[in-house]
């Protein structure tokens, strides 16, 4: 059977979400995840638009074995000379040059013709493939440029050497039959593409992605790009548990197959969900906490039966059934350690400390602790890494009668600063004492409280977005008490806020 590879860009398309900001470990964090399940490309990031993602991308092309590292750059000389100084290490190193070739890009954005285009794709594959064999081109809006035009592009980059070439439905415009005919075309002008990769790389505007993925396939495509729970630039990028399952389920109609292990899906899931601070919803297929829960009495009495009668994939296929209780209360450092390390997780000796001190404290207030509950804790441990503000201690008083007050000690680089604040909640005060210890000034977009696991004792997990000079961010905290829990995730995207300020970041329109 013919596969189809996963190219997967959380960490680059989906990385660009606003709000989401990951820092290095979060990334490689995310990339030994997407090793283990089975992705064949990883996208680390554009180097050129941040330190932070030259570092980033570099830090995986060390470290993490298996999958392809690409990095994206724009068709010239500076883009194309800093992704290939970032992924030179990897065993599988990939350049991936992009250019807009639609006219209102050409116009407004590029202010260049057709033939200049041409010919900056073609330097711009050329010096590509002077550092590496393995080169993707993207013309940039394809779906929404002259047929002609694309045929030439895309010609002249493979004579030039692009192994794979991409055809970006970039603004999420495409309907399944018209991209369908479109790819169709390409093949038949430019039969080229028989000798290189075929990818499409499709956004949600339209709530299409997956679709219009799907029927490229079906006309001969070998490699979708896709993100993790479809984060991505505006609604997204098509969503690799979606896609993936579809092609596993539909092998009957489709005749392809991935080499996805599906049943790391939902935990990539969870872990890209906490890292990033965009929760899943519910009714989302695949991985939404209701894709398995049966409502109504008939689907119950026939799910009982048995599970296909309304369950066209098990919870078991995508690895679901989670919430294991793994350690209890007299678990010690070697039984932590080693559990950690039996779900993937390889932490620094210093974070391991941090994690287990969380640990602790965690027992102290809930007996059991599941597989679910140590990736939370795990993930904000990683998340604290290149804190500027961490939070000592939180005191609150209130209720129905008395006005809600806050004492906060934070430090900043070792120094303490205490700061009190009255509010109108508990969570009003907590947040305005930590803005006074700050000196920050950001303003709260919205607040959202879970449950890692269910019960009374469950670990509390609230993300917040925040906005300060126009920027968003968003912060992700767990406790078993709510109100600290909302601390910590208020003090964690302020730190993102800090640090973003320290690295710039470019904002360049990309595929
Ligand atoms: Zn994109």
């Amino acid at each position: 059977m013919d596969r189809v590879t996963i190219f997967d860009t959380t960490l680059r398309d989906g990385e660009q979400s606003p709000g989401i900001n990951l820092n290095i470990k979060e990334k490689l964090e995310v990339a030994e995840q997407l090793s283990r399940l089975g992705v064949d490309i990883i996208e680390g990031g554009f180097p050129q638009t941040s330190v932070g993602d030259f570092e980033a991308v570099r830090a995986i092309s060390e470290t993490v074995k298996g999958p392809t590292i690409a990095a994206l750059a724009r068709a010239n000389e500076m883009d194309i000379d800093r992704a290939w100084e970032a992924i030179r290490s990897a065993p599988k190193p990939r350049i991936h040059v992009f250019l807009s070739t639609s006219d209102i890009h050409r116009k407004y954005m590029l202010n260049a013709t057709e033939d200049e285009i041409v010919a900056q794709a073609v330097a711009g594959v050329q010096r590509a493939k002077s550092y590496c064999e393995d080169v993707e081109f993207s013309p940039q809006d394809a779906t929404r440029t002259d047929w002609e035009f694309l045929f030439q592009i895309i010609s002249a980059t493979i004579e030039a050497g692009a192994t794979t070439i991409n055809i970006p439905d970039t603004v999420g415009y495409a309907l399944p039959h018209d991209f369908g005919a479109m790819i169709r075309a390409c093949y038949e002008a430019v039969p080229q593409l028989n000798d290189v990769t075929v990818s499409v790389h499709c956004h949600n505007d339209l709530g299409l992605a997956v679709a219009n993925s799907l029927e490229a396939v079906r006309q001969g495509v070998r490699q979708v790009e896709v993100a993790v729970n479809g984060i991505g630039e505006r609604a997204g990028n098509c969503s690799l548990e979606e896609i993936v399952m579809a092609i596993k389920t539909r092998r009957d109609l489709l005749e392809v197959e991935t080499g996805i292990n599906t049943k790391e899906i939902a935990r990539t899931s969870r872990l890209v969900s906490l890292l990033t601070g965009y929760s899943v919803q519910r009714n989302k297929a695949i991985v939404g906490e209701n894709a398995f829960s049966h409502e109504s009495g008939i689907h119950q009495h026939g799910v009982l039966q048995d599970r296909l009668t309304y369950e066209i994939i098990t919870a078991e296929e995508i690895g679901v059934e989670g919430g294991k209780i793994v350690l209890g209360k007299h678990s010690g450092r070697h039984a932590f350690a080693k559990t950690l390390e039996e779900m993937g997780f390889q932490l620094g000796k210093e974070e391991l400390n941090r994690a287990f001190t969380r640990f602790k404290e965690l027992v102290d207030r809930k007996i059991q602790i599941t597989d679910k509950d140590l990736e939370a804790i795990v993930a904000d441990e990683i998340q604290s890494v290149e804190e500027v503000y961490t939070l000592e201690s939180l005191q609150v008083a209130g209720g129905t009668h008395l006005a809600p007050t806050a004492t906060v000690r934070l430090l900043r680089e070792g120094q303490p600063i205490t700061e009190s604040a009255i509010g109108d909640g508990m969570v009003d005060a907590v947040y305005g004492a930590i803005l006074r210890a700050t000196g920050m000034e950001a303003q709260l977009i919205s607040f959202n409280v879970a449950a890692v696991t269910g019960g009374a004792e469950a670990l509390g997990d609230v993300s917040v977005q925040i906005q300060i000079d126009g920027e968003r961010y968003t912060g992700r905290g767990i406790s078993t008490d709510i109100v600290e829990a909302s601390g910590r995730a208020f003090i964690n995207a302020l730190n993102r806020a800090a640090r973003a300020h320290r690295v710039a970041r470019g904002d360049e329109p990309t595929p």
